[in-house]
């Protein structure tokens, strides 16, 4: 049987080792080489002796995964469909910034969440990510990066990262220990559509990464019938378990607000966030609904927009107005798994 040390933390590197007879200071430099040299199999790993890379290339091969196709597009935006060992395909994105390359990775093989703007729970959760599962998504854009580097990760594709805990949070440690890709966890942003738990769980693991999460109204009785997960975990719960990430962490946190025209964006509406939001700690994002087949969402003018963004300013509120990268490749948000790659957009 084999192992798969992708994913695997230093201290699990080490038992490993020495379950093998491998002297201990050996998993450091495995550690090093699979996660900050990216190396795609045991035999590139030249320092370490080569009955040590051989026996590790048959007991524990490194699964990189497949690129079964890519999107790009004129903003340099890149859609990867990946396959993984077993077969699965997920969705990740590479998309350009000024400053560098920004990874946007899923957490699960679909999602249950059922946002009614977004398409990447049409197929329901088919399977949780591992750990290595994500970090293999960096890994892989990382290859492709015109500098060879991840500037910064964005936990945003399909999935709910809350529901699948465990994995992400060692994904995050991965991506942090210096044995490992070595971020500031300010290049990275953990989006969810606010699981009360697990937000406050994650408020106390160390782990100072940006929040983000969906809001989308400013009721409860449009949020549960866009967002249906605020049925369980109401706007005033939500904003609690922020309020505690914020003070635990000190880290402000990012509302994401997707603007459908006609439903949740008239001036009114903005009034009630902009009373509702914290100044301090509370930044918005704002983003124009991307079309998806078959869903009834248009997008709102760009006054429109500008008017509402407005008010939210006047409240004091800090607001961006987010560009849409990816929109005609089926890549941005809420449009990940609405079209299968070969009908592509
Ligand atoms: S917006 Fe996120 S949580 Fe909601 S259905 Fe889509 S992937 Fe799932």
């Amino acid at each position: 049987m084999t192992v798969d040390l992708l994913g695997a933390e230093l201290e699990e590197m080490e038992a490993f080792c020495q379950s093998r007879g491998i002297p201990r200071y050996r998993a450091r430099q495995m550690a090093e080489g699979i996660y900050r040299r990216n190396i795609g199999s045991w035999r590139e790993l030249a320092v370490l002796p080569r009955a040590t890379r051989e026996m590790l290339a048959a007991q524990a091969p490194l699964p990189v995964p497949t690129v079964v196709d890519t999107r790009s597009t004129g903003d340099g935006t890149v859609k990867y469909l990946l396959q993984l060992a077993d077969g699965q395909k997920v969705e990740t994105v590479s998309l350009a910034y000024t400053y560098g390359t920004v990874a946007c990775v899923s957490s699960q093989a679909g999602c249950r969440q059922g946002c009614v703007f977004c398409a990447s729970h049409v197929g329901g959760c088919i399977r949780d990510l591992t750990a290595g599962e994500m970090l293999a998504q960096v890994q892989e854009l990382r290859r492709r990066a015109p500098d060879g580097k991840i500037a910064g990760v964005v936990i945003m594709g399909t999935g709910e990262p809350m529901e699948n805990y465990a994995a992400t949070v060692r994904f995050l440690r991965l991506l942090q220990a210096p044995y490992g890709l070595e971020m500031s966890p300010r290049r990275i942003t953990v989006s969810t559509c606010g699981i009360v738990p697990g937000i406050l769980r994650l408020a106390e693991e160390g782990l100072p990464v940006t929040l983000a999460v969906s809001l989308h109204a400013a009721t409860d009785e449009l949020r549960s019938r866009l967002v249906p997960v605020n049925r369980r975990y109401p706007i005033r719960k939500l904003l609690e378990a922020c309020a505690a990430y914020f003070q635990a962490t000190g880290r402000r946190v990012t509302f994401e607000y997707v603007l459908l025209e006609g439903i949740n964006d008239s001036p009114e509406e903005a009034k009630r966030l902009s009373a509702m939001l914290p100044v301090k700690w509370g930044h918005v994002n704002l983003i124009p609904v991307n079309p998806v087949a078959g869903r009834p969402f248009r997008t709102p003018s760009r006054e429109k927009m500008g008017r509402f963004a407005d008010i939210l300013r006047r409240g004091g509120l800090g607001v961006t107005v987010r560009r849409s990268l990816g929109q005609t490749i089926g890549a941005a948000c809420g449009q990940l798994r609405a079209h299968p790659f070969q009908e592509g957009n």
